[in-house]
């Protein structure tokens, strides 16, 4: 008789918590961020739409940073 070996172990998915997405804009709150979408964000992880960080000239209003555009997060297999 043999053991088997936990075989659950191949349909757990791994998964990684990784940076918190915000999924609204900071300035205006109306705005939805998703994570395939456009978005920028400071170095502290301030998040705003692109049409406020064009406004505030890609300087954040929270802590004086400069925004660049988020990475997209596409959908991984
Ligand atoms: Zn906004
Ligand atoms: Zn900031």
């Amino acid at each position: 008789m043999r053991l088997r070996l936990a075989r659950r172990i191949l349909s757990r998915r791994s998964r990684f918590v990784a940076l918190e997405m915000r999924t609204r804009c900071e300035r205006c709150e109306v705005v939805e961020l998703t994570a395939d979408g456009p978005a920028s964000i400071c170095s502290y992880e301030c998040t705003f739409c692109e049409d406020c960080a064009r406004t505030m000239d890609y300087t954040c209003r929270n802590c004086g940073g400069e925004l660049v555009t988020r990475p997209r997060r596409l959908e991984q297999r």
